[in-house]
């Protein structure tokens, strides 16, 4: 007897799992499949995508897209996906993982830069001054413009759920464009002398330019050499000369150079700051609006001092 219910539970649970496996599959064929390249646009494209769509992230949340190592299921996801998208602006560059694996699928056709029509600023290191800086989502303005752009390659690879994308994309737009204002609002009642912000990598240059602050950092761009003792040295006199009252340091990088910078100047770390990468998904921070909010939150009350 004992025998029996135990083949019958094994009958009932192959039953399950071909039902589900079978469930899951007819559901996704109905979506349109969207690999981004890191995070943020993934949340991007969720948002206009809504239940049309299915969205794979690449560089998984909490590492860093500038130089990353794709896996096989990364590999897959690329070949079965209706839309690849990336942001450009030399951020998925190192090592050319982007580019290969996008040339191995042979997904060429299909694949676009979310960050086309952005006004690029560049790097001001010697002898890196010809490259484009990558971040641009960090200014809400050039985030509105990812989403005009998601939304406009969604609509050529799925044009019967174009006027949906359309509908999300106008919903989502202006509640970043009230993000936007709300950050100029809280940023302009900084003191002139206060607005220096001091982040490891230069990540904040579309950001500063947005707020009218300016930007520091320790090293200019990640994959870099990061923090060598010139660049400290650097960066901490500038924070003596600015008399900075408060330093920030990225989710998505290692906090130890920035607490040297911290020690040598004797000035807090007051903050994390979202650049790379969202949260984990549960965590603050684990969208491109709640992350855009947490920065304008935290540097805004940092820099403000008491
Ligand atoms: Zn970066």
């Amino acid at each position: 007897m004992k025998k029996l219910i135990g083949i019958l539970s094994l009958v009932a649970l192959l039953l399950m799992v071909t039902a589900c496996g079978k469930e899951s599959d007819s559901a996704d064929k109905n979506k349109l499949e969207v690999v981004a390249s890191y995070s943020v646009i993934a949340d991007m494209v969720q948002e206009v995508g809504g239940d049309k769509v299915t969205v794979t992230s690449l560089v998984t949340r909490g590492t860093d897209p500038h130089s990353y190592e794709p896996t096989p299921q990364d590999t897959l996801a690329v070949e079965k996906a209706d839309i690849v998208l990336s942001n450009g602006l030399n951020l998925e560059t190192g090592k050319g993982w982007y580019q290969k694996l996008i040339e191995n699928s042979r997904k060429e056709e299909v694949s676009f830069v979310v960050s086309e029509g952005v006004a690029p600023k560049f790097l001001t290191t010697k002898g890196e001054e010809g490259q484009e800086d990558p971040h641009a989502w960090l200014s809400l303005s050039n985030g509105q413009l990812y989403v005009e752009n998601i939304t406009k390659y969604l609509g050529q690879v799925d044009p019967d759920n174009q006027a949906y994308y359309e509908e999300n994309a106008k919903n989502y737009n202006q509640t970043l464009q009230e993000l936007y204002e709300t950050g100029k609002e809280k940023f302009a009642q900084i003191p002139e002398k206060q607005r220096v912000l001091v982040t490891s990598e230069g990540a904040f240059k579309y950001f500063a330019e947005a707020f009218n602050l300016q930007a520091e950092f320790i090293w200019e761009i990640n994959t870099d050499t990061q923090g060598t003792p010139e660049q400290i040295q650097r960066v901490a006199s500038i924070i003596k000369e600015n008399k900075v009252p408060a330093l920030f340091i990225e989710t998505s990088v290692s906090p130890k150079t920035m607490e040297a910078v911290s020690r040598e100047t004797q000035t807090p770390i007051v903050s994390t700051v979202f650049t790379d990468s969202l949260a984990k998904e549960g965590e603050e921070g684990d969208t491109y609006y709640d992350m855009m909010a947490w920065n304008i939150e935290h540097i805004s009350t940092g820099l403000l001092g008491d």
